[in-house]
């Protein structure tokens, strides 16, 4: 019991200092720590980043920008629309099994490139990518929603978050996937339930 609440206090300090980044990222507030020479010397030699990003390529949703982060904090990977094929599923593994990384996010975000090709290409005559048919399933649920990618964008990551959590559970018992959606106006970001 005792590791358990300490994981979870654990947890909790992390989440905390992911939102406090973002919330000072969202103000103009940024602290830009971790980019420092020093800090480059003292993680050259080993990582032990405290969060595992998956999330969007999008040029406007940098990972280490957005959360205040630095060198040796995060493990970044990106896909356009936060797609999964083998080579992020083993990379999110290496994360969790080799650096022990407790958390994994996965970052959505608003007016997302991808999504709206997705939603596209239901109306649209033509081929569809490998990265749009993973993302179609996400659309099916959303057919009566009065905002229809803004509900496409929490609905694909609910489902990313949901699948990598079926992939990472019999891996580790400690890891927690977490969705959230980014908002490309605001700076913001919201932790999506389960
Ligand atoms: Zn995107």
């Amino acid at each position: 019991m005792e590791t358990f609440n300490k994981m979870a206090k654990d947890m909790d300090k992390i989440i905390e200092r992911l939102i406090e980044g973002n919330h000072r990222f969202s103000k103009g507030e940024a602290l830009r720590a971790n980019i420092s020479v020093s800090r480059r010397n003292q993680v050259a030699d080993s990582q032990n980043p405290f969060a595992t990003v998956f999330g969007c390529a999008d040029s406007r949703v940098p990972p280490e920008i957005i959360f205040d982060c630095g060198l040796g904090d995060l493990f970044v990977i990106r896909t356009a629309g936060h797609t999964m094929d083998n080579a992020v599923i083993e990379t999110i593994k290496f994360g969790v099994q080799s650096l022990n990384i407790p958390l994994v996010i996965v970052l959505g975000h608003t007016n997302c490139g991808a999504l709206l090709k997705a939603i596209e290409s239901q109306t649209k005559e033509g081929s569809i990518s490998w990265i749009v048919e993973q993302i179609i399933p996400a659309i099916e649920p959303c057919r009566e929603a009065t905002e229809l990618l803004n509900c496409v964008v929490k609905e694909h990551i609910r489902r990313t978050t949901s699948q990598l959590q079926n992939i990472l559970a019999p891996l580790s018992k400690k890891v927690i996937i977490l969705g959230a959606c980014y908002d490309l106006h605001t700076g913001l970001l919201e932790i999506l339930e389960a």
